[in-house]
């Protein structure tokens, strides 16, 4: 009569449909219902290490978006600032460039001497 490996109870291998083998108590019942270290016959354990792999990669996935995130932030205020710059820039050409380059003053000056 064979032993469950975790209980030491005397239980009966009886093969499943899907031609798998389910412990039994030798009074028919699933010993998965009875055994008191069921978990470790259905591999819960291996079950809930998997999971928490699993959430330990989801949280590196959910930190590698959170790191795009706080970097498309920094590459868009970036880009703020630029623009910003740049309007200040284009605001200081269009005064500055209108004065230099056309200087009517001097024109003007010229004209006058001729006359
Ligand atoms: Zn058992």
């Amino acid at each position: 009569m064979p032993n469950c490996r975790s209980c030491d109870a005397e239980i009966i291998w009886e093969e499943t449909d899907k031609g798998g083998w389910h412990p039994k108590n030798l009074d028919g019942t699933s010993h998965f219902e009875t055994c008191p270290n069921a978990d470790q016959h259905r591999g819960k354990s291996r079950a809930s290490g998997g999971s928490s792999t699993a959430i330990a990669a989801l949280e590196t996935k959910i930190e590698d978006v959170l790191g795009r995130i706080s970097k498309a932030a920094a590459m868009y205020t970036a880009l703020a600032v630029r623009v910003t710059d740049l309007e200040t820039r284009l605001k200081g050409k269009g005064t500055d460039g209108d004065g230099s380059t056309q200087s009517p003053t001097g024109s003007g000056t010229a004209s006058g001497s001729d006359d």
